[in-house]
């Protein structure tokens, strides 16, 4: 009972969410963008359409939070901070330390900090974020819910690169996967449209959004997911490459004068993806516009974006020796009928239609025709409500 904080904290941002539990209804929401700089952005959106916004220096996170707490209490959305009883924070890189989320302690914002090797742009400010609140309100219920955790359940063969052996023994050099909490949140939720236990089913979930992923779950539990070390791996996203051959890495640097091997990395992550390839925008909906009016490397981009979801999908099939639901989620699944259309109607082999009816939605739906083999669902996701519960679950 009570109200929970939802926090996602980034290298330069923090968005939040203030949920009532367990009505699961949402109170506030807002994002602190651009911190660290002269001209950081405020913006707090309550009630039917109340908007706050701000632009001023907001140096560190801790400032960040401060001005947070401080407006919820001044635009009366809160009568008193105490109000709030818990936070979740999202954590990207849980390693193999954390399997479930965690109550925070001072030991938990540490093993989160020096966790920041797997995840440099994001784990130190999520620890900073958990300090700041820490501070202000000791003595809520806090937890930290990974991204990763949900992974956590992949047997070895999936999750180990074949590279030697030492450097997973050495340095846990493996597969950890991303968006967790997203493909748990939606997995469920598609075992309970289908009115059957979770743990009875084969489900693959599409997380497609600006980053994207895939992951099978078998009998409740996460058995493969795309993204890997990193999020860098997996499907063509809006701007990082997905797999590679890693050997275009020496190859393109020496081509290009490229010497330093961060910068080449910077280059799969914020330049490559359907940015790359269509030379127009990382943007699915530019990307789409570009390709109606007949722009060829949009199409590509486009095209290539659906055949490796559909790759994935395949390889998830063969693995799990079946599959009873396929689910869509995040911007571009979510919001796409074109995608899901296009990534469902080339594996109709393995029993899946689209019904065009239903597919018209951008809502909670089965968007599959009904004498279809496969259920093909279409679920919003809903990551920071997962962390409300995750909440209310430790408390
Ligand atoms: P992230 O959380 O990874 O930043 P989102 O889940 O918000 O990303 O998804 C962003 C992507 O969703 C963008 O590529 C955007 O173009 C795409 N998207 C949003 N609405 C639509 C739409 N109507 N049609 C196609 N793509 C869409």
């Amino acid at each position: 009972m009570g109200k929970t904080m939802a926090i996602n904290a980034g290298s330069s941002s923090l968005k939040f969410q203030l949920i009532d539990m367990p009505a699961e209804t949402v109170i506030a929401k807002g994002l602190v963008e651009r911190i660290g700089m002269e001209d950081s952005i405020f913006k707090l959106e309550w009630g039917t359409d109340s908007v706050f916004k701000l632009i001023q220096p907001i140096l560190t996170h801790q400032a960040a939070v401060e001005l947070v707490l401080q407006h919820l209490i001044e635009q009366e959305i809160l009568s008193d901070i105490k109000e709030i009883t818990g936070a979740g924070h999202r954590v990207v890189a849980g390693g193999e330390l954390f399997k479930e989320s965690a109550l925070i302690d001072e030991q938990v914002i540490e093993q989160v900090a020096s966790l920041a090797e797997f995840a440099p742009l994001h784990n130190a400010a999520e620890a900073d974020v958990m300090r700041a609140f820490k501070r202000v309100l000791p003595d809520i219920t806090m937890a930290a819910v990974f991204d990763t955790s949900f992974h956590t359940s992949m047997p070895e063969v999936n999750y180990l690169y074949s590279l030697p052996y030492e450097y997973y023994e050495k340095h846990k050099a493996r597969k950890y996967g991303a968006h967790g909490t997203s493909h748990r949140y939606v997995g469920r939720r598609a075992a309970e449209l289908l009115g059957k236990p979770f743990e009875s089913l084969k489900i693959i979930t599409c997380h497609l959004g600006n980053g994207a992923s895939i992951s099978a779950i078998k009998d409740g539990k996460c058995l493969d997911t795309s993204m890997g070390f990193t999020p860098l791996a997996g499907l063509t996203m809006g701007t990082r490459t997905g797999d590679i051959d890693a050997s275009i890495i020496p190859f393109i640097m020496k081509k290009e004068g490229i010497q330093d091997i961060d910068a080449m990395v910077n280059i799969f992550n914020k330049q490559s993806g359907i940015l790359g390839i269509s030379g127009v925008s990382s943007d699915m909906r530019d990307v789409e516009q570009a390709a109606a009016e007949g722009h060829h490397r949009a199409q590509l981009a486009l095209d290539i974006f659906v055949n490796r979801v559909q790759k994935y999908i395949g390889q998830y099939v063969a693995i799990m020796n079946g599959v009873d639901a396929i689910v869509f989620t995040a911007g571009i699944g979510e919001n796409s009928k074109e995608t899901r259309e296009a990534v469902i109607e080339g594996i109709s082999f393995f029993g899946c239609h689209i019904d065009p009816v239903k597919n018209d939605t951008r809502k909670e739906a089965i968007v599959s025709t009904d004498d279809s083999k496969v259920v093909v669902l279409n679920i919003p996701t809903n990551e920071e409500v997962e962390i409300a519960r995750e909440v209310e679950r430790l408390k």
